[in-house]
C-alpha cells in the first residue's frame, strides 16, 4: 500500500522464518495500557500452553519509560487478565491482555480495568451487556490521512460512507486483514464499515458482557496498530484527526441489562437516562480527550454541555434505537465517548451510574 520507501521491514524475507519448529515454545505477547492510553507490548516464551489467565506468569517492565512509575522505583508488575491466539505469530501464539500493579500492592494509576472489574463483579446479576462502535481513521507516514492528495482534500463528504469503488473508498485491504485478525484472535467484531470522512472507518465489538468488552476492544485496538504496521500505514484514534467540516471520531456505547432486553423493558431504559441525565459531567470527564473538538452538535453528535436523548436521533446525547421503541425493549446507544476513550472507564461508569458502585475495598 505504502510506498516502499516508508516500510522498513521486508515481509518476504520475515516469511522465511514464521513457519520454523519452535520446538513446543509459545510466544506470548503480554500487552498493557500505559499512561497515555497507548498500548505497549514485549514477548515472553513459554514452555508450556497455559489453560487460562491464572496459569501464565507475572511479568514487569520498566514504568519510567511508560510515564507509569518514577525512575527511582520503576518497576510496574504485568498480571495476566485475558488470553487471545495471536493470529500475527499464529497458533499456539498468543496475545495476553494484562493489569498493571505497582510493587506495593496497589493498581497502578492507568490500570482502568481494575475498578470496572469490581463493578462488574458487583452488578453480575444484572448480566450488562455492551458493543462498542470504534470509530478511527488511517493516516499516511506523511502525516495526512491516507489516500487524500498530499496537502490537499478530497471531495466533501457524502459518497464516502459504506462506499464501494475506487476514489470512494479508501484502505480496504487494511480493514479486510484486520477484520479476519479478530475473527482468529477470537475477538467478538460483530461487523465493519466505512465511515463519513474518507480513510474513516468503523469496527464494532459486542455485545460483550461486563468486563469482557474492555479486554477484547483493547485487543482489537492493538491488532488494528499491529495490522497497519504491516502495511506502513498510522492508526489515529483522534476524535476530530482533520478540524473544519470533516466528521469527527467516536466510540458509540450500546448498553442493555438484562431487564432492558426483557418485555417491558423500555421503563429500565428510561429509568437509566434518568440517572444517566444526573451524572453527564462526570460521564464526560472519562469519555476520552479533546472531546470537545468533536461534540459541537454537528456532524451527527450532541454537544458536549447538555444531555439529551431521542429515538432515531443522532445529534442527541444518546439515541434510542427505532425499533427499539418500537418492541419496547432492548438497549440504547450512548453517543458521546470519543474514539480515544478507555472502555474499561467507559463500561465501569457506565453500569455504576444505571446500576450502582462497587462495595469500597
Ligand atoms: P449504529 O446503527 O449506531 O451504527 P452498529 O450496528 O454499528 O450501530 O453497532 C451496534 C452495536 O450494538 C453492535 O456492536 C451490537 O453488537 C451492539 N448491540 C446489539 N444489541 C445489543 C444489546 N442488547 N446490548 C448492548 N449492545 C448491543
Ligand atoms: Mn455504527
Ligand atoms: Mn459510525
Ligand atoms: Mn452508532
Amino acid at each position: 500500500m505504502a510506498e516502499s520507501s516508508t516500510v522498513i521491514s521486508n515481509t518476504n524475507a520475515l516469511n522465511k522464518f514464521t513457519s520454523l519448529d519452535q520446538k513446543g515454545c509459545i510466544m506470548a505477547e503480554y500487552i498493557w495500557i500505559d499512561a497515555l492510553s497507548n498500548i505497549r507490548g514485549k514477548t515472553k516464551t513459554l514452555f508450556k500452553e497455559p489453560s487460562g489467565p491464572e496459569d501464565l506468569p507475572e511479568w514487569n517492565f520498566d514504568g519510567s519509560s511508560t510515564g507509569q512509575a518514577p525512575g527511582d522505583n520503576s518497576d510496574v508488575y504485568l498480571r495476566p487478565v485475558a488470553i487471545f491466539p495471536d493470529p500475527i505469530r499464529k497458533s499456539p501464539n498468543i496475545i495476553v491482555v494484562c493489569e498493571t500493579w505497582n510493587p506495593d500492592g496497589t493498581p497502578n494509576k492507568y490500570n482502568y480495568r481494575h475498578e470496572c472489574n469490581r463493578i462488574m463483579e458487583a452488578n453480575k446479576d444484572q448480566k450488562p451487556w455492551f458493543g462498542l462502535e470504534q470509530e478511527y481513521t488511517l493516516f499516511d507516514t506523511n502525516g495526512w490521512p491516507y489516500g487524500w492528495p498530499k496537502g490537499g482534500f478530497p471531495g466533501p463528504q457524502g459518497p464516502y460512507y459504506c462506499a464501494v469503488g475506487t476514489g470512494n473508498v479508501y484502505c480496504r485491504d487494511i480493514v479486510e486483514a484486520h477484520y479476519k485478525a479478530c475473527l482468529y484472535a477470537g475477538i467478538k467484531i460483530s461487523g465493519i464499515n466505512a465511515e463519513v470522512l474518507p480513510s474513516q472507518w468503523e469496527f464494532q465489538v459486542g455485545p460483550c458482557e461486563g468486563i469482557e468488552m474492555g479486554d477484547h476492544l483493547w485487543a482489537a485496538r492493538y491488532l488494528l496498530h499491529r495490522v497497519a504496521e504491516e502495511f506502513g500505514v498510522k492508526i489515529s484514534f483522534h476524535p476530530k484527526p482533520i478540524p473544519g467540516d470533516w466528521n469527527g471520531s467516536g466510540l458509540h456505547t450500546n448498553v442493555s441489562t438484562q431487564l432492558m432486553r426483557e418485555e417491558g423493558g423500555m421503563k429500565h431504559i428510561e429509568a437509566a437516562l434518568e440517572k444517566l441525565s444526573k451524572r453527564h459531567k462526570e460521564h464526560i470527564a472519562v469519555y476520552g480527550s479533546d472531546n470537545e473538538l468533536r461534540l459541537t452538535g454537528k456532524h451527527e453528535t450532541g454537544s458536549i454541555d447538555s444531555f439529551t436523548y431521542g429515538v432515531a436521533n443522532r445529534g442527541a446525547s444518546i439515541r434510542i434505537p427505532r425499533e427499539c421503541a418500537h418492541k419496547g425493549y432492548g438497549y440504547f446507544e450512548d453517543r458521546r465517548p470519543s474514539s480515544n476513550g478507555d472502555p474499561y472507564q467507559i463500561t465501569g461508569i457506565m453500569i455504576e451510574t444505571i446500576c450502582g458502585g462497587a462495595p469500597s475495598e
